[in-house]
């Protein structure tokens, strides 16, 4: 009985608190967040322009530039998913009318060409067939006779499982006078990505996969040559919140802290904060290189165990396949999603079907940040063995 009688009833799903299972999460993404950063989400929550707060933000930028292996002053985060990076830094990079030259090997820069066709980019698509990746001298001949603004690639096309290096593509964008945009969503934290060493001019990542993190803030680095470009525009970038000038502020980078008030873009959430923090501090107190090694190691047993189960690689060549997550054709007889809906009920293991690419006939297995280790990737293994051993996997 209050003042403010409603017609609508209150809804009877929402009458019960949230209840979850916890799940092995052996997906393309996300994976399970390491412990601390999960933890971390039980803090309480500061105020966002405390001192306390700001200083999260400091040690996030050191944390994301450790990752990269850059020195770059404009290191920050945006609030979204790796698709809020992809959008950020495009619209940031590119002016109405720039040619951007796409290198596609599996579906997420078709995203990207998308996304810079609404831009207004006159998009340049090249494109390499599922499982393969593009040769350096592949993209010298296209730089050469396309001559783009804007050189996009994906360091690492988690729908096809295919690795495309860094060496050497800095260096050509140098020489053909042009931008490198990469994305680095599912290498950072498992690969190298050296970006200063590789002369990377920008990239963006997410916090839920090789930074151990949940889902929900999309890291970005800017080398000073972007920044360059930036500051040469002719038109302001189309979205306000993923500005990198106006965030610049924002992140402290180029106004005082004395001047916080000042400095106010957008609400921040501090719980998803914490948990990339603690992300970003579990890779930092084991080092990088061990994690790039225990991703590498993981990698090996999934492909020792795949050859014995008589598993054939999505990618043929293995020098071209992405670490974390991989990717086999289903055994013959054998259907993929029947496979996935198996592991999960029996084992509560989630794994991944194919992604706009090849669907029902691949089954993708990732295993990044926490759950790169030779433990779980025994467990998840195992399990798939059980899968394909079962009549209930049959394609009929
Ligand atoms: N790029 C790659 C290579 C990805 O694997 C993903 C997500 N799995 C994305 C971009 C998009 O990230 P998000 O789903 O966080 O928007």
């Amino acid at each position: 009985t209050t003042s403010f009688p409603s017609k609508y009833k209150k809804p009877e799903c929402l009458k019960s608190p949230l209840e979850t299972e916890s799940r092995l999460l052996a997906t393309g993404g996300p994976a399970n967040p390491y412990n601390r950063s999960f933890d971390s989400l039980q803090l309480p929550i500061l105020g966002m322009l405390e001192d306390p707060s700001i200083k999260i933000l400091f040690d996030i930028q050191d944390g994301i530039r450790y990752v990269l292996q850059t020195k770059n002053e404009y290191t920050l985060v945006y609030h979204g998913t790796g698709t809020t990076g992809m959008t950020g830094v495009l619209d940031n990079m590119i002016e109405p009318g720039e040619k951007v030259l796409v290198g596609i090997i599996g579906y997420w820069a078709t995203v990207a060409s998308n996304i810079a066709k609404r831009l207004g980019a006159n998009v340049i698509q090249m494109e390499k067939p599922h499982g393969s990746r593009f040769s350096l001298s592949e993209i010298e001949a296209a730089l050469k006779q396309h001559r783009p603004n804007i050189l996009y690639l994906i360091n690492g096309e988690s729908t096809t499982g295919v690795y495309q290096p860094l060496e050497g593509i800095g260096e050509l964008c140098y020489k053909y006078d042009c931008i490198s945009i990469i994305d680095v969503v599912a290498t950072v934290g498992q690969q190298p990505i050296k970006m200063d060493e590789n002369k990377i001019d920008v990239v963006y990542l997410s916090s839920q996969k090789g930074c151990g993190g949940i889902v929900g803030l999309a890291p970005v680095s800017f080398s000073p040559r972007a920044m360059r470009k930036v500051r040469r525009r002719q038109t302001v970038p189309k979205f306000y919140q993923t500005d990198i000038t106006e965030q610049a502020d924002a992140w402290y980078i180029t106004m005082p802290v004395e001047q916080r008030n000042e400095a106010f873009l957008h609400s921040i959430s501090m719980s998803l904060l914490y948990s990339l923090r603690e992300g970003l501090a579990n890779v930092v107190e084991e080092g990088i290189e061990n994690v790039w090694q225990r991703h590498a190691d993981t990698h090996r047993y999934i492909q020792f165990r795949a050859r014995k189960l008589g598993l054939e690689p999505y990618v043929k060549n293995p020098e071209d396949r992405l670490i974390g997550t991989t990717i086999f054709w289903a055994p013959k007889g054998k259907d993929a999603v029947k496979i996935e809906h198996y592991m999960l009920e029996k084992f509560n293991i989630e794994i991944s079907v194919g992604l706009f690419v090849d669907m029902g006939k691949v089954i993708r297995v990732g295993l990044f940040g926490s759950n790169a280790n030779r433990a779980t990737a025994t467990v998840v293994m195992d399990a798939l063995e059980f899968a394909l051993n079962s009549t209930d996997t049959n394609s009929e």
